[in-house]
């Protein structure tokens, strides 16, 4: 069960309460709603009171990143609050190269030619691609947001997808694969990053793929990574009992013999957030890929983000969580264009310069109900305000005055 974040008088954090007793307080007018995403509610009279330590959890993720707050309770460790964050790097990277072909275009038209100046740009230290860096921003502001909202005293992160140092022992040494075993897991992470997610024979991709054994078990391979591939069913099948280069495929034999280059698995935005997320101050648990999936599997969990972040690092062991949580569902929308005018697709403008976004105590992006008493649309809507040819705004494809409108949630670059 999803609990309600709880602050008091002076916007302290309290220990999270269950729905039930949050609705207690709302109706017997001792708390008032103070944001309804994530909900929260405020103490009207109560300064302080007991906490239990709580862990923020994340799992960044190419595109959806989990977030679990999981509390420290004498009877275990529990999930008491999940999101998932959905990221907006590919819409950045669209309006970023749409306005690159359209400056370049407009360039051509108004320059004589001039040679092309480059390499005169100089990056600084630690800079990510504004998609990357916005993934970045999302996940501080959640972790921001929620250290004040709750007694958050830890932070566990994913860093990496598998043990750098386990695997450099493993093409070493000759670790081995053990099935069902954390190590296990890790070579199976590596494995993964090393063959590039897809099957080392037909390069199929996205199917379910399986650890397979360059030189079969049957003719004296051992387990060790450097005789280890993935394989898709069919292949591995056809495969059988022949070597790789048997099989057609000498590559392959060649290639697990190179060890994965350190660059592989080392992640920009993660190692970044990371150093953001010691800015807190808080102790900074770290996790491998490997783990977290040896968690989740150990405890019979089912794929989620929200849930591989509860089951992030070595505290995710054993937490408990309910399979009918459903966790909240955050989408980065960003907050505004900075474009005064759309532009056509040969980039001239197509529209009237902007109005302003805010009229009548509204923005446009805000979530409002709105009350239609009598007329055509006499109904009830909620949603998010466009403003508008004022004083009329959109709303879920009506127009709607601004006099029926209660805002219920600010505009904040999130819809959830
Ligand atoms: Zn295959």
């Amino acid at each position: 069960m999803q609990r309600v974040l709880v602050i008091d008088k002076n916007k302290k954090a309290l220990m999270p309460c269950h729905p039930a007793r949050a609705k207690e307080l709302l109706d017997a007018g001792k708390a008032a709603v103070f944001r309804r995403f994530p909900f929260t509610i405020i103490l009207k009279e109560r300064a302080g009171g007991d906490t239990q330590p709580v862990a923020l959890k994340i799992d960044p993720g190419s595109k959806t990143t989990g977030l679990a707050l999981v509390a420290d309770f004498k009877s275990g460790k529990r999930v008491i609050w999940a999101a998932e964050l959905t990221h907006r790097g590919q819409v950045i990277r669209d309006a970023l190269l749409s306005r690159r072909q359209q400056r370049r275009f407009r360039r051509q038209r108004h320059t004589r030619y001039r040679p092309a100046r480059f390499l005169n740009r100089a990056k600084p230290k630690g800079w990510l691609a504004p998609s990357l860096k916005s993934h970045l921003d999302n996940i501080w502001t959640w972790v921001v947001r929620l250290a004040w909202r709750c007694p958050m005293t830890s932070l566990s992160q994913e860093l990496v997808r598998f043990d750098t140092q386990l695997m450099q022992d493993a093409e070493i040494l000759g670790v081995e694969y053990q099935q069902g075993e954390l190590q296990g897991y890790e070579v199976r992470e590596y494995l993964l990053e090393k063959w590039g997610r897809k099957c080392a024979y037909c390069g199929i991709e996205n199917v379910p793929l399986e650890i397979e054994h360059i030189i079969p078990r049957t003719r004296g391979g051992s387990h060790r990574v450097t005789n280890l591939s993935l394989a898709c069913h069919d292949c591995n099948q056809k495969k059988g009992t022949q070597t790789a280069a048997e099989f057609g495929h000498p590559d392959v034999q060649a290639k697990a013999k190179q060890p994965l280059k350190d660059s592989a698995a080392v992640n920009a935005t993660r190692w970044a957030l990371f150093n953001r997320l010691k800015l807190t101050g808080l102790p900074v648990e770290i996790g491998t890929g490997g783990r977290t999936k040896f968690n989740r599997f150990g405890q019979g969990y089912p794929k989620a983000h929200w849930i591989d972040a509860a089951c992030v690092g070595e505290s995710g062991g054993a937490v408990k969580l309910s399979m009918t949580h459903v966790p909240l569902l955050i989408k980065a929308t960003g907050r505004q264009r900075r474009l005064m005018r759309l532009p056509d697709k040969h980039g001239f403008p197509r529209t009237q310069a902007k109005i302003s976004s805010r009229a009548y105590g509204f923005k446009t992006g805000d979530m409002v109900k709105a009350i239609v008493p009598a007329g055509k649309y006499a109904v009830t809507h909620v949603g998010r305000v466009a403003i508008r040819n004022r004083p009329s705004f959109g709303l879920n494809g009506f127009d709607v005055h601004p006099k029926f409108l209660k805002t219920l949630h600010h505009s904040d670059g999130y819809s959830y």
